[in-house]
């Protein structure tokens, strides 16, 4: 990749992108499929016989053999099976098939696939249904086709069908509000997104050589380096040589993938990093966060490296999340959140900021679910990332505005200055009308709102699910309001007042990491989850279970099930990380230690030998405090087991997953303080696995 590589050129190249279609379809078949993608008509059946040989034709000049349905079921990864487009023909040949039926329908079996208990009642049969507004692409020598996932009777097994129902659903109620505003010109409304991706990269050898790293994707022990990230030397450093050669090569890779990879910088501790790609269509966001976050994966080892997307991979040093960049287009090219020069004035503006306001109030007990993960929770609340409690940073200008609102009194228009640096040479540059909140979970950023709580490994999809469904409950309620207004002005105004001033406890400009806001959350009566299952809980709460059935995003049923799959997926997580926890401590560690000990009686021994009674009081000291921890860490390590075995058994995953809460981390933690401090005691030619310091600065 040294010479110059016309990226233009490569941009989309693996995508059946627009283009493509208009240059491979006829043209009323284009035109049919057009209207599916972007104004989401139903399709067509009758095209799809053509679709799928252009498709097919194009796939091949590509390299491509096979093609695969590719979806997401409630396992947070992606799934795909693939099939060649090879055909017995006459003569013993033959030739390279795909039809319009396999494009359109695939039947994966779903019985090893979680279904949260939707298997007990129905069969195990599943079905793949083409999205066709999320492009195919072709990927090492097989045409991906982005499809849903769902049961035999049709229930959602997957993240991408209730994500395409509550775009649905926003749009409706969406449209139907600006009609009430007066807009007789959009129809059509689309969420957009953009996800800052965090991550890290270690040593492809390191991470070999720790047992957590490997299975857990995040360290279980480690004693803190002697340098962390306290000189904040690592943000927006100069990227080191091995690093920058793993992004470029990643970012050749997505373009070529249709995906405009745009920033990449070091992050705040070492070893971290981040990539942002220029916003697009909620769905298509999705697809390529997920696709993001499987290359960075699979590139890194091309380097020598192994990336990890977990949250916490490090205790004592930032973890990594996912910025969900959030936004509202119309088909008539106009961003809703932007509040313009006078936002004070714009109706449209304050009505739609109204109505997230009170969507991310009602629904915060649903935001927080759907940013709480088992790796998550070593995250929020800590001292770098969003607390775990859901509040909106406006910046000063909205407040103001929003408090004229509320007292209905008058606001004068801030106009933004421009900041004079007193250097003749340099431009003046207009400031912001506010600068940043770096600690709020969910904060206006001009033109945007940005959710800050997702983890970095998590599927955006769930996240973008619950704020869709929420402001469509929002626009709803909005819509009805208005449209029967006698004076329409009054009420509008009226409507603001009263959303405003009934939602103001969620806005909150202050530290969100501070012990005083939790205070004032609580009473300000906002939800406070410290952990997944607490927050879990409540997914099937009576008001959440209306919101998603009313738009018919899920259904109880669907709901149900994905609540199974919450604690599930958590007690399974915790659980693989105590036992490996238990595995290294009793095989790895220990016998080190145990090892490193006798070395240093052999040394006195041997000292003695020479010059009797010759002092020894460093490994009089050190055998006798390492004596001490490996019996206690024994111990611990048993504990441990035993609260593992007790928690596993229990009746029901929501039991189960408490059990691991309340009677496992504590426990996994007890075990961790005995071996950190035997780490910091014992040789390193002794110490078996590479350390933080290895690990964060040797890449
Ligand atoms: P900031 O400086 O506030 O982080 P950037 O312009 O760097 O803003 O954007 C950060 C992320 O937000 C990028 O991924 C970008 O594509 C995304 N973004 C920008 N505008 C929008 C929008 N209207 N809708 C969704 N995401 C957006
Ligand atoms: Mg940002």
């Amino acid at each position: 990749m040294d010479k110059a590589v016309s990226i233009p050129e490569i941009f989309g190249s693996a995508v059946f992108s627009e283009d493509v279609m208009r240059q491979t379809l006829p043209p009323d078949v284009f035109a049919s499929l057009i209207n599916t993608v972007e104004n989401g008509t139903e399709i067509d059946p009758g095209i799809a016989d053509v679709v799928a040989s252009a498709m097919k034709d194009w796939a091949i000049k590509l390299g491509a053999t096979h093609f695969t349905h590719w979806f997401q079921p409630l396992t947070g990864v992606t799934a795909e099976k693939h099939d060649s487009f090879v055909s017995p023909a006459e003569h013993g040949r033959a030739i390279m098939e795909f039809s319009g039926k396999e494009l359109i329908k695939g039947e994966p079996d779903a019985s090893s696939f979680p279904s949260g208990g939707l298997r007990a009642t129905f069969e195990a049969r599943g079905y793949t249904s083409w999205d066709p507004a999320s492009f195919a692409f072709v990927k090492d020598g097989s045409l991906y086709i982005p499809t849903v996932f769902c049961s035999y009777t049709g229930e959602s097994l997957d993240t991408k069908t209730p994500l395409l129902r509550s775009i649905d659903a926003l749009n409706t109620e969406g449209v139907r509000l600006l009609r009430a505003l007066g807009d007789k010109e959009v129809s059509r409304i689309t969420p957009t997104v953009g996800a800052e991706q965090e991550y890290f990269l270690v040593d492809a050898d390191d991470f070999k050589a720790r047992k957590d790293l490997f299975f857990c994707g995040r360290t279980l022990f480690g004693a803190p380096a002697v340098k962390g990230q306290e000189l904040d030397d690592h943000y927006f450093g100069a990227l080191r040589p091995k690093v920058s050669a793993f992004m470029k090569a990643l970012d050749y890779e997505l373009w070529t993938l249709g995906i405009c990879s745009k920033t990449k910088h070091n992050e705040v501790a070492p070893a971290q990093h981040e990539l942002a790609p220029v916003f697009c269509s909620t769905n298509r966001a999705v697809d390529q966060n997920l696709l993001t976050m499987e290359y960075m994966k699979r590139l890194a080892p091309k380097f020598g490296m192994e990336c990890l997307l977990a949250e916490k991979p490090f205790d004592g040093i930032n973890g990594s999340g996912k910025h969900n960049n959030w936004s509202l287009s119309t088909d008539t090219g106009r961003n809703l959140l932007k509040p313009g020069r006078r936002p004070a004035e714009n109706k449209e503006f304050l009505t739609v900021l109204a109505a997230v306001i009170k969507a991310v109030d009602d629904y915060q007990d649903l935001l927080r679910i759907s940013a709480a993960s088992a790796g998550n929770d070593h995250r929020l609340g800590g001292n770098e990332a969003p607390p775990a409690i859901i509040s909106i940073f406006l910046g000063e200008e909205l407040e103001d505005i929003v408090d004229s609102l509320i007292a209905g009194s008058k606001y004068e228009n801030r106009e933004s200055k421009y900041m004079t640096l007193g250097l003749r040479s340099v431009p003046n540059i207009r400031q912001d009308k506010t600068d940043r909140n770096r600690t709020s979970p969910f904060a206006f950023t001009g033109n945007k709102f940005e959710f800050r709580m997702v983890g970095s490994s998590q599927n955006i999809a769930f996240a973008n699910i619950v704020l869709n469904t929420a402001v469509a409950k929002s626009f709803a309620d909005f819509a009805d309001v208005l449209e029967g207004a006698k004076d329409f002005d009054a009420a509008l105004s009226e409507l603001l007042g009263k959303t405003f001033r009934d939602h103001s406890r969620i806005l909150f400009s202050g530290n969100s990491y501070s012990a005083e806001w939790e205070k004032e959350a609580k009473a300000r009566g906002l939800s406070v989850f410290k952990s997944a299952p607490e927050a879990y809980a409540h997914f099937t709460d009576e008001k959440n279970v209306k919101l998603f059935s009313k738009f018919g995003v899920m259904t109880e049923t669907e709901m149900n099930s994905r609540r199974s799959i919450f604690f599930e997926n958590y007690r399974k997580i915790v659980g693989i990380e105590a036992r490996t926890m238990v595995e290294m401590t009793v095989r790895d560690i220990l016998p080190a230690v145990s090892k490193y000990v006798t070395a240093l009686s052999e040394s006195v021994t041997a000292r003695r030998a020479v010059i009797a009674g010759a002092p020894a009081a460093m490994e009089e000291e050190v055998i006798g405090k390492l004596s001490a921890l490996m019996s206690e860490a024994y111990d611990a390590a048993n504990v441990l087991a035993a609260a593992e075995k007790t928690a596993c058994s229990k009746a029901t995953e929501e039991d189960s997953a408490n059990a691991y809460l309340t009677a496992v981390i504590p426990k996994m933690a007890e075990l961790r303080s005995k071996v950190d401090a035997m780490e910091v005691l014992t040789s390193r030619e002794y110490w078996p696995m590479p350390t933080y310091g290895d690990l964060t600065f040797r890449v």
